[in-house]
């Protein structure tokens, strides 16, 4: 060898060795040498997910409607304990007792100006045995209508959201004293009935249009997996943006002995009745309507001239409930750590489902279980997690959110102490990662997302996420989505204050059979995740998220992202009051220069808009500079050594670490819902499971609620500057 072939050879070693170190995977809240200890842990974990205890499980848990209160439901959860305890859990199940409302009287008929009698049941269909299990199929209805009986002239309302009422007005038409008939879809359902009430109508009637949800989306169940003519969507209508949870015991334990409101005085119920039908029983009513042809964004799919009305349709609801409590199954499964038992990683999906549930909750709930199992079985040879996991399998979540409600409210303190984090699921399917949360989790999700491999594509869920994003005009990050409402998080992030996480996969999965008796095992494995490879793939996620959270050297939340995602917010809140102010500008400008009566076609109803009042200008800067001395004080956290810290000094770091998104929440909550604590995230007052980010800011300026919006800001100031003096405190630390 000669002597510059020496040196050649060495300078490639010594490239190749800096390769490898620059390499070496670094993971959020790991020291360097305990990341390969982790990574084979998880790999052992993932060896472990098995898809055919997936397919057995669902083909179990959804061979009968299991709604809370059945018989099934309670045998589910006693099977459940079973399992969780065969897998070295410590195992129970904690038992509420919620209001719950079963449909006794459904009556809904056209009475002018021709006649017909609604039918509100759904078909069995060919090669689905599961539909035709008759009586025990819960009737569709929506859970917290109030009971009562109507009668008066129909007005359709496209969607019945606010952008819809507006329309109407300025059409003339007035909903006061009638029924209205809205689409499915355009906001939460619960949206629906509140609106119309709020507006005066005396009824609600919700149907789903073939155009969003039937044959013009695809072909129909049983030929394909869209909604047929006779399928209905049931669902709660709770007022669940006032409080989620039993309507009796609004943020308390729905505990046997607990006080209970009288039913009569319970806010969340609806104020006037409201039912949900079939395309095939909504046409005849729609058809019957007169008044005004329907704007071209509110005609749907049926084979008909849509008309708003009011009247000459005239129908009759009636409805009745029998008012029950029933008891809610909690089961709760509980691997004490072997290092820190009292710092708490919660895990939960609901198990109660409005009728068999395949994919809405139990797609979800079997993917939980073969996780639970796998990491207890890691646990019985000697791999236990230094922090204490609890598995949760939710009661009650359909009507309300229920049993994961209660069981926060009743253990609230607790949990407030204890609680690192809660990653909960719901329905899986074929397709793309989704994930929400405290964005002070997403460096750590996105670290997960990179080694979890997509089963069809054999990149990471991480890459096959971020390619769908790009094609359909997104960038290239990788962020999580700001959590509303719609699952079980919603107790744990936006009123007790602990950070959350809510993923899934999905997008490749549609169909019609969302809380209908149409969601059976036999619909899920012709189109839904067919050889339970996303199921598998959502066990493997949460798996490994709860794994790193249960194990690290130090908590791996990163106050970066949630800093820039705020920023984002903050931006949104003063460029939308912004563009309010130019359209009241130009509005008005418009009603000065007479322009809406000379556009108007004399032929068509026709009312005179009035002059908006104009927008006030907001001082945003107490929000402005508690966010840059956020940025100064994450900067110096961030500079911490992990390595320079000692075992004590961690663990003094990580007692207070796990309270932070704590610091996000005000003891008094949001305006007119002090059950919602959290400043950040909340669902809309007006939208139900959408989001509204900074909601006390926000949702003040939308209301135009001026003086609000300028307690608010302040309010969010001062929650910005507790985020601040928390991370302050811990920086102290490693001095101590
Ligand atoms: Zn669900």
């Amino acid at each position: 060898m000669t002597k510059t072939n020496l040196y050649k050879k060495t300078f490639t070693l010594l490239l190749i060795l800096l390769f490898l170190s620059l390499n070496a995977q670094n993971i959020k809240g790991f020291k360097p040498e305990n990341v390969q200890k982790q990574l084979d842990l998880e790999t052992a974990f993932e060896s472990k997910i098995s898809t055919a205890n997936l397919d057995s499980w669902m083909k179990k848990m959804a061979a009968r409607p299991h709604y809370v209160g059945t018989e099934y439901g309670k045998e589910l959860a006693e099977w459940m304990l079973k399992q969780f305890k065969s897998w070295g859990y410590d195992a129970k199940i904690e038992t509420y007792q919620v209001l719950f409302p079963y449909p006794k009287v459904r009556v809904l008929e056209l009475t002018e100006p021709t006649t017909y009698k609604a039918k509100l049941t759904a078909v069995p269909v060919e090669g689905d045995a599961y539909t035709a299990q008759g009586d025990e199929l819960l009737p569709s209805y929506n859970a917290f209508s109030t009971d009562g009986e109507v009668e008066s002239e129909l007005v359709f309302v496209n969607y019945g959201i606010p952008a819809d009422y507006e329309a109407l007005d300025k059409l003339g038409i007035d909903v006061k004293g009638k029924i209205v008939i809205a689409k499915y879809y355009g906001s939460w359902r619960g949206i629906k009935p509140k609106l119309a009430a709020e507006k005066g109508a005396i009824g609600c009637i919700i149907y789903s249009d073939p155009k969003d949800d039937g044959y013009v989306t695809g072909d129909v169940y049983p030929k394909g997996a869209f909604k047929n003519k006779t399928g209905v969507q049931r669902g709660s209508v709770m007022d669940m943006p006032l409080y989620p949870g039993d309507v009796l015991t609004p943020g308390y334990g729905a505990t046997p002995e607990a006080e209970r409101l009288n039913r009569k005085d319970a806010p969340t119920i609806t104020k006037i009745p409201v039912l949900p039908i079939s395309y095939e029983d909504a046409q005849p009513l729609l058809e019957a309507l007169g008044g005004p042809v329907a704007p071209d964004a509110w005609r749907g799919g049926l084979p008909i001239t849509y008309h708003i009305g009011p009247g000459p349709a005239k129908v009759h609801l009636k409805l009745e409930f029998d008012w029950q409590l029933k008891p809610a199954y909690n089961v709760i499964a509980t691997l004490t750590g072997s290092e820190f038992p009292d710092e708490w990683v919660l895990r939960g999906n609901h198990h109660d489902a409005w009728v068999h549930g395949a994919a809405d909750p139990v797609s979800g709930m079997v993917a939980l279980m073969e996780e639970a199992r796998a990491v207890g079985e890691l646990a019985k040879k000697g791999q236990r997690p230094r922090r204490t996991l609890v598995y949760c399998a939710w009661d009650a979540e359909e009507p309300g959110l229920i049993g994961s409600t209660e069981w926060v409210e009743h253990h609230k303190g607790e949990l407030q102490e204890k609680a690192v984090a809660y990653i909960n699921t719901d329905g899986n399917g074929r397709g793309f990662f989704n994930v929400g949360g405290s964005h002070t989790l997403q460096t750590m999700v996105s670290e997960v997302a990179e080694v979890v491999t997509d089963p069809q594509k054999g990149v990471s869920i991480k890459e096959r996420k971020i390619a769908r994003d790009m094609v359909n005009g997104g960038d290239d990050k990788f962020e999580l989505y700001a959590l509303g409402s719609g699952s079980d998080y919603t107790p744990f992030i936006q009123h007790a204050g602990i950070a959350s996480l809510n993923l899934g996969f999905g997008g490749e999965n549609a169909g019609g059979e969302y809380h209908t008796i149409y969601d059976t095992y036999s619909h899920y494995k012709r189109f839904k995740d067919p050889e339970f490879e996303y199921g598998a793939a959502l066990s493997k996620t949460a798996g490994r998220i709860v794994l790193r959270l249960a194990n690290a050297d130090i908590l791996p939340f990163n106050f970066d992202p949630l800093r820039e995602t705020i920023a984002t917010y903050l931006e949104e809140v003063m460029k939308s009051c912004e563009s309010m102010r130019k359209e009241v500008e130009k509005h008005n400008k418009l009603i000065e220069e007479n322009a809406f009566y000379l556009a108007a076609d004399p032929a068509k109803p026709f009312v005179r808009p009035e002059k908006k009042e104009n927008i006030p200008y907001l001082d945003f800067t107490p929000i402005q500079n508690s966010m840059m001395d956020l940025e100064a004080t994450i900067a110096k956290f961030n500079a911490i050594k992990l390595n320079s810290l000692s075992d004590k000094q961690l663990e003094a770091l990580n007692k207070q670490l796990m309270h932070s998104e704590l610091a996000l929440t005000n003891a008094s909550g949001l305006p007119r819902r002090s059950w919602y604590k959290h400043q950040i995230y909340a669902p809309g007052f007006y939208t139900g499971y959408g989001v509204k980010t900074l909601p006390g800011v926000r949702e003040a300026i939308e209301q135009k609620e001026w003086q609000e919006a300028r307690e608010q800001i302040k309010i969010l100031a001062q929650t910005l500057n507790k985020l601040d003096d928390h991370i302050e405190s811990l920086c102290s630390i490693p001095s101590k």
